[in-house]
């Protein structure tokens, strides 16, 4: 049954769609990305909110803004598979299936509000601007936490991250966050972007990878 108040869904590999009621990101996770934003390494998660209104499968190519020009924030994103109560520390049991995603930024928007101490939605969530692949269940993985993970852009690679260089680990993130409020099953997680940030384009090609397995999602912008 769909209705016009639905949740928009991602899907898993084989398996059904899943509506997502929360999209949570994760900001400064990776200490070289900090740097080359200028940002200090936090000493706690940084946690920012996108509409679902911001979802958009890769593969069906975000909607572009005309003219406008993004930053790609290559991410692995998770899809939570369990309630989490609040205060729950769950680990990597709360985890579904793990996606890749770009958290398309507004940068210019953004370093404005940061300036003035303001938040920084407008920057972050934006119809499209939460792009994600097919998710992928977590048992094709041998270690989560050393994942490595690509994006390429008109086929030129931009941006190789791996898991184990995230500042706060996965089960740390959602120990954070269900000390906020209880965690639902679809929630996605942006797990926040290694370093090599820049911009992008309407009609850029856009492959997003995991190294190991193999496995590559494409879409443009
Ligand atoms: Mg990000």
């Amino acid at each position: 049954m769909t209705s016009s108040h639905a949740f928009p869904s991602v899907l898993i590999q084989g398996g059904p769609a899943v509506p997502v009621p929360n999209i949570y990101c994760i900001g400064r996770n990776y200490a070289e990305h900090a740097a080359e934003l200028n940002n200090p390494v936090p000493g706690e998660p940084v946690v920012f909110l996108k509409s679902t209104g911001a979802l958009r499968p890769l593969a069906a190519g975000a909607l572009a803004f005309a003219g406008e020009t993004f930053h790609h924030e290559a991410e692995v994103v998770l899809l939570i598979g369990k309630d989490v109560a609040l205060g729950e520390a769950p680990g990597w049991a709360a985890v579904r299936a793990l996606g890749l995603g770009l958290d398309l930024t507004r940068r210019e928007v953004q370093s404005g509000l940061k300036a003035k101490g303001l938040p920084w939605t407008t920057s972050k969530s934006f119809a499209g601007s939460a792009l994600v692949s097919e998710f992928v269940p977590c048992g094709k993985f041998a270690d989560p936490e050393d994942l490595r993970f690509t994006l390429k852009v008109n086929g030129e690679e931009r941006q190789a991250g791996v898991t184990s260089d995230m500042l706060f680990k996965v089960p740390v993130i959602l120990a954070h966050l269900a000390r906020h409020q209880r965690l639902m099953p679809g929630d996605l997680v942006y797990t926040g972007t290694p370093k090599g940030v820049g911009p992008i384009k309407q009609g850029d090609l856009i492959e997003l990878a995991f190294v190991e397995p193999a496995l590559s999602f494409k879409g443009r912008l």
